[in-house]
């Protein structure tokens, strides 16, 4: 289904991806088969997310129908930041290798420039007191050089980071043998991020864009967490939805192929079984230069970020908070 971007390793990764936060255990595993099935080739999951058995329980039903082979599919997870030291990056991928049944993935991320007290493996965010319990010991070109080695050993095909400021990529590739292939960031029509993209471009890495809908399910979780944050309504929006009409397309349809048309890759999460295959289907149509400007036009640059991790009370305090 669609196509893919040539990393800067040479490794294709596919433009589209099934997004797994906040679906868990048989939701999740049942998402991934469905998607799998539907010709999905890509699978986005995190430590973070404690559901990589149930992605990895999706991955074996697909693979067992014989209709997709584990080699075709593109495994993307992430280092938690309770594992932002040197000498615990291999530690965690095995972790998220083993729950994911699989022998290696295809693409490691650091999931966000920031460390966590890691008080047990099992709880990625503690909290004390409603504050978020930091290290800010963090040191990001050691636990880089520990990414780097995750390739050596196999385990990981591609490495890359997420979260990170331009300046904290910038650091990252002077500081590198294996130069980040992807960075994985909020990216919508109302955060398009150019700055990052240009910096990107430059060193030749690739963008993912996580949210590509603005995560309208996030909701619930924040006030779970008692957080109350206005999310932005993509999907009403009136220009995408004009867009949309004229094509006979969804608004979500537009806003992902909006993306994929600039070599951006999406990850949209569904655990829908219909909305996965609208979500996959963005490859048959194209959008015109006039959709494109006046899509161009929504951007609201800074403002339009959404997700600021300031969910999780008391991250400012660290040292490399990027937001
Ligand atoms: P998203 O993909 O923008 O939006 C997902 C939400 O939209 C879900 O509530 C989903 O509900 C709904 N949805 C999906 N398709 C739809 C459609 N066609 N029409 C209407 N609603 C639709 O947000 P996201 O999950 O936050 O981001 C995508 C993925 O990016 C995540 O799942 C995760 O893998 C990754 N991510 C990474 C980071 C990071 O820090 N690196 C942060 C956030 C997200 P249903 O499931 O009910 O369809």
């Amino acid at each position: 289904m669609g196509s893919s971007v040539e990393l800067n390793n040479g490794q294709k990764m596919p433009l589209l991806g099934l997004g797994c936060w906040q679906a868990p255990g048989d939701e999740v595993a049942a998402a991934v088969e469905a998607a799998l099935l539907a010709g999905y080739r890509h699978i986005d999951t995190a430590y973070n997310y404690l559901n990589e058995d149930g992605v990895g329980r999706g991955i074996k039903a697909a693979v067992a129908t014989g209709k997709v082979k584990r080699s075709d599919i593109f495994v993307v997870t992430k280092l938690p930041m309770i594992g932002m030291q040197a000498g615990k990056v291999e530690k965690y991928l095995r972790k998220s290798i083993k729950a994911l049944g699989l022998d290696y993935v295809d693409l490691y991320l650091v999931h966000a420039p920031l460390g966590f007290a890691e008080r047990s493996e099992s709880d990625p965010f503690p909290m004390d007191n409603g504050k978020v319990v930091l290290d800010c010991s963090t040191d990001l070109i050691s636990v880089w050089k520990d990414m780097e080695k995750m390739v050596s050993l196999g385990l990981a095909k591609s490495i890359g980071v997420s979260n990170f400021t331009d300046k904290q990529v910038l650091k990252i590739v002077s500081n590198a043998k294996i130069p980040p292939a992807v960075h994985q960031v909020e990216c919508h029509v109302y955060f398009q991020q150019l700055k990052m993209r240009e910096v990107c471009k430059k060193y030749n890495i690739a963008i993912t864009a996580y949210a590509p809908l603005a995560s309208p399910g996030r909701k619930v979780l924040y006030e779970k967490r008692g957080v109350k944050i206005e999310l932005p309504d993509l999907l009403n929006n009136p220009v995408v939805r004009l867009v949309a009409e004229k094509h006979k397309r969804t608004a979500a349809q537009v806003l992902l192929r909006f993306l994929v048309q600039q070599d951006i890759i999406v990850i949209p999460k569904s655990t829908n079984a219909g909305r996965i295959k609208q979500n996959g289907d963005i490859f048959s149509f194209k959008l015109d230069e006039l959709d494109m400007e006046a899509l161009r036009f929504l951007n609201q640059g800074e403002a339009g970020r959404s997700f600021t991790m300031l969910s999780f009370p008391g991250v400012e305090r660290h040292p490399e908070c990027p937001f």
